[in-house]
């Protein structure tokens, strides 16, 4: 397994492999969990060379946020890669990354209007920096990511797509813990009263599905949805019902939905998601 942080090396290896051959990418942060390894499962399914990235991306972190703290057990991420089969480990540091000073930006209208578009301002932004700079670097066939992270994935398909990078974009069922919380690497900051607790984000989410599905009103499916996580003991960032083409959030659940949430419990912050595929209403 090729492991380097330097641009360089990486592109030489690519280049001498890549004749014929497909590359999947699986772009992370480490700290590695079962959800990661699935998305390197799909990716070696539909591709020859699987490359993953291990990058703490600085610019997608908020002042106020868990940068420092962010957990970075690279010799045990290096060893599952192996462990699975994973042909390149990029492991760059953020000088390998980015000049010391940036000329150029990006801003995403629509997309990141609502869900963690407004609770964390730039943080869609420095994704869309730094998947789009690894695209160039690596110029994967396909490319693998989580639906837990549901709006990142509908805005790098949309980077994508606007901007010709020819890269084929897989999303991944979210991978779960047996009692329904979603696998994270932030999930390690949880105490063991507050892992108790988790659980119930996704059951939720489920229970919101149920709700709609008997009136598909979102406003009162919501309110139930906000009491019980408050009760729970998390305090909420967003509990949305969006769209799942625009991300624009619904009155009426119908067609492709997506229930969305991001809750805090004491100072760590959890997201989840879940795909409701309600009957499109009728054209009369
Ligand atoms: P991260 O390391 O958190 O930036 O995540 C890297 C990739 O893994 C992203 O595409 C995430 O959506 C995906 N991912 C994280 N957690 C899970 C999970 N529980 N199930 C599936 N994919 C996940």
């Amino acid at each position: 397994m090729l492991v380097t942080s330097s641009i360089d090396e990486l592109r030489s290896w690519l280049r001498e492999r890549r004749s014929g051959r497909r590359i999947g990418f699986v772009p992370t942060m480490g700290a590695l969990h079962d959800g990661h390894m699935a998305l390197v499962e799909k990716a070696q399914d539909l591709s020859d060379d699987v490359v993953m990235s291990i990058f703490v991306n600085p610019t997608q972190f908020g002042p106020k946020e868990d940068l420092s703290r962010y957990p970075r057990p690279i010799e045990e991420d290096l060893r599952r890669c192996r462990e699975a089969g994973v042909a390149a480990v990029f492991t760059p540091q953020p000088a390998d990354m980015y000049l010391d000073e940036q000329l150029f930006g990006f801003t995403i209208a629509k997309l990141a209007d609502y869900l963690c578009g407004p609770s964390r301002p730039g943080h869609f932004e420095g994704v869309v920096q730094v998947v789009n700079k690894l695209f160039n670097i690596v110029e994967p066939d396909i490319a693998v990511f989580g639906q837990k992270d549901f709006q990142q994935f509908r805005i790098l398909e949309r980077m994508v797509e606007e901007f010709n990078h020819g890269v084929q974009m897989v999303m991944h069922p979210t991978v779960r813990e047996s009692d329904g919380l979603a696998m994270s690497s932030r999930n390690r900051y949880l105490s063991a009263e507050e892992r108790g607790i988790a659980s119930r984000i996704h059951q939720t989410l489920v229970e919101l599905e149920t709700d709609l599905r008997s009136n598909p009103h979102v406003q009162p499916a919501l309110a139930a949805a906000r009491d019980k996580l408050q009760q729970a003991g998390f305090k909420i960032d967003y509990i949305y019902v969006v769209s799942n083409h625009d991300l624009q959030p619904l009155e009426t659940a119908e067609g492709n939905c997506v229930a969305a949430c991001a809750v805090y419990l004491g100072t760590t912050r959890l997201i989840d998601n879940r795909i409701i595929d309600m009957p499109a209403t009728e054209s009369v």
